[in-house]
């Protein structure tokens, strides 16, 4: 017997039906289930920092996930209602039209998904609510520490996890279920919404293509090749497809578990064996797992100019500096060179990513939200607390105990493109090599 004649499933960071226990979850619980992925429009609009929270790339790749997750609910007799509107609104509509009794939705890093969900909780709260931790490897109570006391830093949360062997208690990822509780909204209406969506640039061969279908034909590939096997020495490469996962974007938007790839490099090293490279890629899973506690821990601070810190860094804000940053004109070629990367393909490595954000802060002495936000609008895997956790972090107002981290751009480019290879394919290596087109008191330099 169900315990609610209407559910809703409300969809964030976890587009799939596969290792989403809330879902099946749902699927025990409801006679019948409302499906639903809320797009905020203002997430296509300029926001303070005049930027957009939701780029061409991501937009792309995200709507592919939407289909492809349409998709698998089809084959288990449900749909996927898109609506472009403020969350609250929506699900006002929903629950007075549908007499919704539960409520279901993943928790989430991002401050105003939460704040959404607390406000949902507070507005009715006559209905039943279900949460659950289904993009990170734990759940808050296997933590060997409450939130509030996560520790300052990775390699003490990385010390903890692995001295109380908290990998070995990790859940393997459950299977899809094989139907759902029937929808009850029409099925015109749930197309009529598709149809009104923003158009989607297409990108022939792009190798991100968003959703379940494709993460999974990656992952396998990827696991059955012997990449994985050489990981840690080819992982800050700075263009080349193989030389890491690639698992991001697909994690970003939960079309892939971060369970499904435990489950997969386990099954790799049963194979292939274990190395230091296969235990590298644990290590940088726990490090997003670090910064999605801190991102649940810290709030809005993750978004505060001086972070945890009491001060913020000593830059400002010039405007013609950061333009030069965000299009690729730097005096820096490597910088550049991974700017217009980004730009046209919507991903930058690791290692790029720690370069330009370095130079933004100490070379130009730019205020590092801009540069968070800018990644914000152009990265295809933008995650909410990786990409600010990672910018506090190289500002030197968040979790690194060193302080900050100031790169030697020359030394690195000579490191990672000893050949000039990268930045010649992408590169603007003929930028002007003077920064600022005025001095102090407005007048133009010359070169
Ligand atoms: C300034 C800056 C901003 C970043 N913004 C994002 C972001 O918005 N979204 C995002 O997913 N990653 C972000 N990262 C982390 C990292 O650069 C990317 O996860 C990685 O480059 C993605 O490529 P990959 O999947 O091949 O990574 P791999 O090297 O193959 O790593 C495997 C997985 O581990 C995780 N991971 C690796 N490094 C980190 C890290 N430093 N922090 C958190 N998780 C990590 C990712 O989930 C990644 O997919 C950022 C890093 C920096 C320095």
């Amino acid at each position: 017997m169900a315990l609610h004649r209407v559910g809703l499933y409300w969809f964030s960071n976890d587009l799939r039906v596969h290792d989403n226990p809330l879902l099946a979850q749902a699927a025990n619980e409801c006679q019948q289930l409302i499906c639903l992925y809320v797009l905020p429009p203002e997430w296509r609009q300029p926001n303070r920092y005049g930027l957009r929270s939701l780029g061409e790339q991501r937009w792309r790749f995200l709507q592919a996930s939407l289909r492809d997750l349409h998709q698998q609910l089809q084959a288990r007799g449900q749909q996927l209602l898109v609506l472009q509107q403020n969350p609250l609104h929506s699900l006002a509509e929903l629950i007075s039209s549908h007499a919704i009794e539960g409520i279901y939705f993943a928790q989430h890093a991002g401050y105003y998904e939460r704040r959404y969900q607390q406000i949902l909780r507070q507005r009715y709260p006559f209905i039943h609510y279900n949460s659950a931790a289904t993009h990170t490897l734990f759940d808050p109570l296997q933590l060997p520490f409450a939130l509030t006391e996560l520790p300052e830093n990775f390699s003490k949360f990385r010390r903890l996890i692995e001295s109380t062997a908290l990998r070995s208690r990790i859940s393997p990822a459950q299977p899809a279920p094989l139907a759902l509780p029937r929808s009850p909204l029409p099925s015109e209406l749930v197309q009529r919404k598709w149809q009104q969506l923003p158009p989607v640039v297409t990108v022939a061969d792009h190798p991100w293509q968003g959703g379940t279908s494709a993460a999974l034909q990656h992952l396998q590939r990827y696991f059955s090749s012997a990449a994985a096997q050489y990981y840690k020495d080819t992982r800050n490469a700075l263009d080349d497809w193989a030389a890491s996962t690639k698992f991001s974007a697909w994690l970003a938007d939960g079309s892939l578990s971060v369970r499904q790839i435990l489950d997969a490099l386990a099954e790799h090293e049963r194979s292939q064996g274990p190395n230091e490279s296969t235990y590298w890629i644990w290590f940088e899973l726990l490090w997003r797992e670090y910064f999605q506690w801190y991102a649940h821990a810290h709030g809005k601070r993750l978004f505060n100019f001086s972070g945890l810190k009491q001060r913020g860094p000593t830059t400002s804000f010039y405007p013609a500096r950061f333009q030069k940053w965000c299009s690729g004109n730097t005096p820096y070629a490597v910088v550049n060179a991974c700017m217009r990367q980004l730009n046209q393909t919507g991903y930058m490595s690791n290692r790029g990513r720690q370069l330009v954000a370095s130079c933004l802060v100490h070379e130009l002495g730019l205020d590092w939200r801009y540069g968070a936000a800018y990644f914000e609008q152009q990265l295809i895997d933008y995650d909410v607390a990786a990409n600010w956790g990672n910018w506090q972090y190289l500002a030197g107002v968040g979790a690194d105990p060193r302080g900050h981290r100031r790169f030697d751009l020359d030394k690195q480019t000579r490191q990672y493109d000893p050949n000039g290879v990268f930045i010649l394919h992408w590169g603007n290596q003929h930028a002007s090599l003077v920064l600022d087109d005025c001095d102090a008191a407005d007048w133009p330099i010359s070169e």
